[in-house]
């Protein structure tokens, strides 16, 4: 898929997405029954919120569609990473864990990992929402929090895959089944970091924040 149609097939995902929230909105306010498929997959990503999450949720997506998919920067970054990249610690990081993205909202872009990236073709579109969430909102940045999935991308991107129509990859599965049980996804996804020399700290905590 090339990054043009990537984007476009999030764009849709997340309008198809808003379409649905809006509906249920409106539902709501007329005292009627929302439909079932907003229903299911707002007890699936988020089971602790109510129908009263939706006005908050529509913004977030509307947020997402206008102002990151259409623009941010997406990096593509293949093995071995350039000597002169200042994000190469991270990046050369990253392609050993078989991370897809990154995103670096300090630096305005979102990284897309060759060749993980290319081998996750089909979840592409759903991958660039999950990094798009943790890009745009500072809350969403540091990991995927089991106990509150409102900071949890995943859980955003399983909300918008589901409405949206688009694929749902093992990892995403696995954290939605669980929302989230499935401790060894979890694990993977959250500890990017590992173990530096102490004065490599500071980078580690910098990692933790904006690489997952
Ligand atoms: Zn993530």
């Amino acid at each position: 898929m090339s990054i043009s149609t990537t984007r476009k097939t999030a764009l849709d995902a997340l309008k198809k997405a808003e379409d649905k929230v809006k509906a249920a909105i409106i539902q709501q306010r007329k005292k009627q029954a929302i439909s079932k498929e907003v229903q299911e997959a707002l007890k699936a990503s988020f089971p602790k919120k109510n129908t009263s999450f939706l006005p908050i949720l529509l913004k977030r997506i509307q947020l997402i569609r206008k102002n990151v998919i259409p623009c941010v920067k997406l990096n593509k970054i293949t093995n071995p990473v350039s000597k002169t990249d200042p994000d190469r610690i991270f990046h050369e990081y990253a392609i050993k864990q078989k991370v897809p993205a990154a995103a670096f909202p300090k630096r305005r872009y979102i990284a897309l990992y060759d060749p993980h990236w290319t081998t996750h073709k089909p979840y592409q579109s759903g991958i660039l929402i999950h990094e798009a969430f943790h890009y745009y909102f500072d809350f969403i940045r540091s990991k995927h929090s089991t106990t509150n999935t409102t900071i949890n991308a995943y859980a955003y991107q399983g909300f918008i895959a589901t409405l949206g129509g688009i694929p749902i990859g093992k990892t995403l599965k696995g954290n939605l089944d669980s929302i989230m049980l499935n401790k060894h996804i979890l694990d993977i996804c959250n500890e990017y970091v590992a173990p530096m020399s102490p004065s490599q700290i500071d980078i580690c905590k910098e990692l933790k924040r904006t690489l997952d």
